[in-house]
Formats: C-alpha cells, structure tokens, sequence
C-alpha cells in the first residue's frame, strides 16, 4: 500500500467506530476505502457504494453512500443480477464491463458482509477502471479492503446485536430515543433529501395485541412467542423500509412513519390492522390489535409522541380493542382531553 497516511485511516476508524447506525458506519467505511484504493489505483469509475435488500424484495436494493440512503436504487441489469448472486453465494464476486476494445475496462468487485447468522446483510461495491485488460487492484490492496470489510463486518454486527430484539429481530426499546431524536432533529433543520426519510409528515403508533395473555393461558409461552414473531413479520412486510419498527415490550410494538399527507396514516395502519384480524396465526387461529397514534411535531420530545400515542391507544382498549385510534382526532373531537403529562418538565 503506498500514499496512504496511517493516521487517515486511524482517524476514519475512530469516527467508524463511533456510528451508531448503518448509514454513518458504511458512509465511514466508504472513506477508507476510496482512500485505500485511490492510493493504489487511478481512478474509481463510481463511487463506492453498499447494498442492501429491502422489504425482503430480492430485486429492490437500498444504496448507502456517503450523502445518505437511495432506496429503490436504478442499477444496470447484469450488474444488479451481480449483486444478487453475490447476496445469494455470500461469496466474494467480480463483474467485467467492457463495452469495446476502445473503451476502458470496468471492473466491479462486490464483497458480502455477513451477520451472526452468516446471512448476507450487505454487498460492498467498487468499480475501478483501467485502460488495459489487467488486473486493476492488486493483490496488496486486496488484502487491505479484506481486512478493512473485516473490521467493518465485526463491528457492524456489534452494533446490529445490540440494537435488536433477539426474539423479534426489531429495532429494540433501547435504541428507541436515539432514533427518534434523530427524526424529530431532522425535521428540525427541515432536512429535504431525495430518499424516503424526506417525507412531509411523520407519526408515531403504538400496536398492542389485544388479550395476548389468553393466548399464553390457553397455548403456552412458546406458541405465545410464534405469534410474536409472526406478528413482527407482518409488521415489517407491511410497512416500509424507511420506517423503523420497535418492539417496545412484550406484545407492544411502536413504528415510525414516514408520509406525504397527513391523512394517509390511518389508512396504512387500517389496512394493517385488517391484515392481523383476518390472518390465521397456526394453533392460535384469529387475534387481533389496537393501534393508536399521533402526528410527530418538530419540538416533541420522545417521551410526549409516546404519552399521546399510548393514549388514543388506551381510548381504542377501552372502546371494543381491534381499532386503530387518533390521538389529534380524539382530541380535536372532545372525546380525550389533553394529556396531564404532556408539556410538563420530565424530572426522572
Ligand atoms: P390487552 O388487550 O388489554 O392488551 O390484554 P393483554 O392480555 O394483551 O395485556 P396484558 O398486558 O395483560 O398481557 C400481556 C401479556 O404478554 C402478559 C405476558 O405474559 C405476555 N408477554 C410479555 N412478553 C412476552 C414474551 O416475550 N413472550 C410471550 N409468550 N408472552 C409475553
Ligand atoms: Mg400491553
Ligand atoms: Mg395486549
């Protein structure tokens, strides 16, 4: 490796170890790596990118890059079925683009990074081009990018472990401040990006399984897990990518989402909600879910999205369960009044 300043790369591996979330971890990783290479080669002909698979779709691919997420991504069809194949072998795979003998060589190395499970999670893409049919990178550099994506693959999985339900695999209560903070600072500085995250307005639910302990009772804690996890499953089919999903307590879920009109909401979550009633889940047969939910407001604090959500919820608890209720709308027509806790300074 030549040209390349060690404490580059020891600075970029502290702020990669300070991420806390995908798009900040691989947007460091991106760094090394453009650095790492363009020490040894001429030129990317891209730059560099990480894939993932989104909404379990295998033909929809989530790009990370260094500004952000590009969700639904326009990839060239040999090179998308390239990334998939490498999503699929979780090996190690090289792409050749070469249109004429004229025109440069365009090699695409695309790497899997693996969880726990040895599933593949992401793939690693970088294009480099050389006017010669040779090798572009070397067996040198080769060796770093492994050693870097082994790094980067270590931490990566630390940092998804810790931040998931194990029984779920959802985004766990712990991270749950993190992100919405996150949220509510973005419409703050009124971040307009191109990607989904850009929506105009964002709500927050709360879904509680209705009578879940009967199902306990009458089943047994292992089937009472099934339903969890398959419950956790529709959850995610049913609602985008882009909008995180918590499991929040035992049979309580939280999501946050993303929408252009402020009206859409209740649809979605109705929709999801006739989904769950009319699902056969095996042994259990039907159950069913209440929802409530509230607008997310640019100077909420986490605490007062929740306390409101968890209101119009307990008004759907009390009002029949298997109803999907809004916590603006039940106020605005009288039927709550506001909440005590709301606007009040949070001691503990
Ligand atoms: P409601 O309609 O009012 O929500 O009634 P409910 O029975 O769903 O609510 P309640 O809060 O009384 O009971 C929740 C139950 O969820 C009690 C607890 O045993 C069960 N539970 C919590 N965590 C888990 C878990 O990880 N696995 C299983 N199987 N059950 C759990
Ligand atoms: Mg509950
Ligand atoms: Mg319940």
């Amino acid at each position: 490796m030549k040209n390349y300043d060690i404490n580059a790369l020891l600075s970029h591996l502290v702020a990669l170890t300070q991420g806390r979330d995908d798009v900040s971890i691989a947007s460091k990783l991106i760094e090394i790596l453009t650095g790492l290479t363009l020490a040894s080669v001429d030129e990317l002909s891209q730059p560099i990118c990480i894939y993932q698979l989104k909404n379990g779709h295998a033909k929809t691919l989530a790009k990370l890059t260094i500004d952000g997420v590009e969700i639904d991504v326009q990839v060239q069809d040999a090179l998308k079925d390239a990334i998939l194949y490498c999503f699929k072998t979780a090996e190690m795979h090289v792409h050749e683009i070469q249109k004429n003998n004229t025109t440069p060589h365009t090699r695409v190395q695309l790497y899997p990074i693996k969880n726990y499970a040895d599933k593949v999670v992401s793939v690693v893409e970088i294009q480099t081009t050389s006017d010669k049919n040779s090798q572009v990178i070397d067996f040198e550099l080769e060796k770093s990018i492994r050693k870097m994506l082994n790094v980067y693959q270590n931490f990566s999985r630390l940092v998804n472990d810790n931040e998931c339900d194990t029984l779920t695999g959802l985004l766990n209560r712990k991270t749950f401040d993190y992100k919405i903070n996150k949220i509510i600072a973005q419409m703050q500085a009124g971040a307009k990006r191109k990607d989904d995250r850009a929506a105009s307005f964002y709500s927050l639910a709360i879904f509680d399984i209705d009578h879940f302990k009967r199902v306990n009772d009458n089943f047994g804690h292992l089937i009472g897990d099934e339903v969890l996890l398959l419950f956790s499953q529709h959850l995610k089919q049913s609602f985008r990518d882009s909008d995180p999903l918590f499991r929040f307590g035992g049979e309580e879920f939280v999501g946050v989402f993303g929408c252009n009109a402020r009206d859409d909401i209740q649809a979605i979550l109705e929709r999801f909600r006739k989904k769950i009633e009319q699902y056969n889940f095996p042994q259990v047969g039907n159950i069913t879910v209440s929802t409530g939910f509230t607008e997310i407001m640019e100077f909420d604090t986490s605490s007062q999205v929740i306390d409101r959500a968890d209101s119009a919820l307990y008004f759907a608890k009390n009002n029949g369960r298997n109803r999907v209720e809004s916590y603006d709308q039940l106020l605005a027509s009288g039927k709550i009044q506001v909440n005590k806790k709301e606007g009040d300074i949070e001691l503990f």
